[in-house]
């Protein structure tokens, strides 16, 4: 008898998205498991932005670290380890091998994210002077000089987006040829953007670690508190496309609403998928998967065609329609929360 790991939703990729995702599948009562190498674009965050609730302080790995503490208080099974290989089955399950795990599931969600090109040093700490994400680190640029690398359509917008918060925005292309349109040309014409054209050659950095200026191969030397690389992202799809998930033409899989991809049964939620990559957005997207998970999965109602297959109808014994395990852990779940505080203090004596 096989005893390899069983699950109803295995999910790919450890980061806000699959954390998400996993927390309301576990909360809605099906076996999860999460499969996660660890690192991610969150990991990188030395402290957060745009999240409600979350103090600035609060750096990615903390941030992620009491998300795995909390899908796991749940009852989902959290593995660190690297997908390698995800087959369907002949009973339309999957097989999920990672490199110490193997699992079996009914459904899969990738949660793989992609990983930022990054130019050629000599490049400034990320957060500190190197920034990965305008829709966060915008506001850190208010009145100060920043630059923009890169020589493609996305380093002229940004750069001229830039000018919404400083009037000090140079795009370095670092002696690369200019590739944006002619249009983009005529708009940073119109723009007070500088385009330098030579290598970088040198860095200085302050005390505290910050950008302070970049000296060029021309020999001029100019000061920025810090800015953005432009080089595009490698998109993690390679479990995606052995599944025959389709791909759009940015290298996003193509999702619908609730993740679902075009293969049955596999859905893909975060940065790997179309959209704003930010937390809250990666997180709503996990929220809505998990959900579509729990009616794809879940037990109750059954179809006039089910119940017949089921002789009719539905003893009472077959609810709830929960595993033994995730019952369990719900019910001393609910009791812990709903247990009185220790340190409780005698009630003062009525006046009357
Ligand atoms: C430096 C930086 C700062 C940022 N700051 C902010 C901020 O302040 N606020 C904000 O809202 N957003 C911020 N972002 C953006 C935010 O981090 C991302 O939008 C968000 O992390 C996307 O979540 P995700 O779960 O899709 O991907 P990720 O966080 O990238 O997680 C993907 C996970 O999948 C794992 N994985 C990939 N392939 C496999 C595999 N085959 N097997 C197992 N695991 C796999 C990876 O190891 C990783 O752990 C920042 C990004 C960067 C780079």
């Amino acid at each position: 008898m096989s005893t390899t790991p069983e699950y109803e939703v295995t999910v790919v990729g450890g980061g806000p998205a699959g954390l998400t995702t996993a927390l309301y599948t576990t909360r809605l009562g099906h076996d999860t498991a999460m499969i996660n190498r660890g690192g991610g674009r969150a990991a990188m965050m030395l402290d957060t932005h745009n999240v409600i609730g979350v103090t600035e302080d609060v750096s990615g790995n903390e941030f992620l670290q009491t998300a795995r503490e909390q899908i796991q208080a749940y009852g989902a099974d959290y593995h660190q380890d690297f997908v390698s290989d995800i087959e369907r089955r002949e009973d339309g399950r999957f097989d999920v091998t990672a490199g110490n795990v193997e699992v079996v599931s009914d459904h899969v969600v990738l949660a793989t994210g992609f990983s930022d090109v990054r130019p050629d040093p000599p490049l400034p700490r990320t957060g500190r002077g190197l920034h990965w994400c305008l829709h966060c680190d915008a506001y850190m640029f208010v009145d100060q000089p920043v630059f923009v690398m890169g020589a493609g359509e996305a380093a002229a917008k940004v750069a001229m987006i830039m000018l919404n918060f400083t009037d000090s925005v140079d795009v370095l292309t670092r002696g690369d040829d200019p590739e944006w349109s002619e249009e983009t040309q005529r708009q940073l014409d119109g723009h007070p953007v500088d385009v330098i054209h030579s290598e970088i050659e040198s860095m200085d950095k302050g005390a505290d670690g910050w950008l302070e200026s970049f000296t060029f191969e021309s020999g001029e030397t100019r000061e920025y508190r810090g800015g953005f690389p432009m080089y595009g992202s490698d998109y993690n799809t390679a479990l995606a496309e052995s599944l025959g998930a389709d791909l759009n033409d940015d290298g996003t899989i193509a999702v619908d609403d609730h993740g679902q991809t075009s293969t049955d049964g596999v859905y893909a939620v975060g940065d790997i998928t179309p959209g704003h990559n930010q937390i809250p957005t990666a997180m709503g997207e996990g929220a809505r998967c998990g959900i579509q998970n729990h009616y794809d999965l879940r037990t109750f109602p059954m179809s006039v065609e089910e119940l017949e297959e089921h002789g009719g109808e539905v003893s009472a014994d077959a609810a709830p329609g929960i595993s033994d395990k995730l019952r369990r852990r719900a019910l001393e779940h609910n009791a812990e929360a709903s247990a009185p505080p220790v340190d409780m203090t005698e009630p003062e004596p009525a006046d009357d």
